[in-house]
């Protein structure tokens, strides 16, 4: 019994994350446009304009019986829209999962596991439009530092307000220092999303991002140097990395630094 009702728990909860996320498609297409009226104006397909109807707009399963083309012109529909939104049916289900027991009910739980899925959907809104446009958005990183201090209450009780505060700065100052060195050395949307993160996150598990970040964005680079798809000094968006990274710390940042601190002790 208690196995069937989880089980119909998360497969509305996988459901309610791709209805969530097809939402986000939208605000990750619109926002480089400054078309930000996201609930105005019926969706089209891109190619020839024509009006979506509701059973073009599910979730995965449009795309999927539609096989990736436009109902009425026949043009291919990117993948990227029925992946974005299973991944956040998979976001979903695993911010539940990891914070939130259904049949042992409380209230903080239910904050924690909404703005670790707030988090999720930014961090996912900043990766796609970075690597579309090189460019983030001021308005998503407000956004951003909105949700970190909704959660002050719900999550990262250790770290008070001081911890926060230090968190805003830790990674964001050193950058700007950097950038005063040698122009473009990162982004300055980049420096003010760590600033954001430092909210919700605190120093400690700032610096935990930031590390991450650096680790997987600088592997990238040299795979790409060594393939040749890159040159030397070309930019690439880091912020794809830095987000993966705040979600990565999200779900098992305190674990692994358990982990690591428990070497020390
Ligand atoms: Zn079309």
């Amino acid at each position: 019994m208690e196995t069937a009702f989880y089980v119909v728990w998360y497969i509305m909860l996988f459901i309610l994350g791709t209805i969530i996320f097809s939402f986000l498609n939208v605000v990750i297409y619109r926002t480089p446009l400054e078309d930000t009226n996201f609930a105005k104006g019926r969706s089209f397909c891109p190619h020839c304009k024509h009006t979506l109807k509701a059973i073009d707009l599910v979730p995965l399963f449009s795309w999927i019986f539609l096989k990736g083309k436009c109902r009425y012109c026949k043009a291919k529909i990117s993948a990227r829209y029925p992946i974005v939104e299973t991944l956040g049916g998979i976001l979903c289900a695993a911010c539940a999962f990891k914070f939130l027991d259904p049949l042992n009910f409380e209230w903080m739980a239910l904050g924690r596991a909404a703005c670790a899925f707030l988090l999720c959907c930014m961090m996912t809104v900043i990766a796609y439009i970075d690597h579309d446009t090189m460019t983030i958005y001021d308005s998503t990183n407000i956004v951003t530092a909105v949700i970190g201090l909704i959660s002050i209450p719900f999550f990262y009780s250790e770290a008070d307000w001081l911890a926060r505060l230090i968190g805003v700065f830790c990674i964001s100052l050193p950058m700007y220092v950097m950038v005063l060195v040698k122009e473009g050395a990162w982004g300055g949307g980049d420096i003010k999303l760590f600033a954001a993160l430092g909210i919700f996150f605190g120093w400690k598990y700032n610096l935990f991002i930031f590390f991450i970040s650096v680790v997987v964005g600088g592997v990238y680079a040299m795979c790409g140097l060594a393939r040749k798809t890159k040159k030397r000094n070309e930019h690439f968006a880091f912020g794809p990395f830095i987000c993966m990274a705040a979600v990565l710390t999200l779900f098992f940042g305190k674990i692994i630094l358990d982990w690591y601190l428990g070497f020390y002790s």
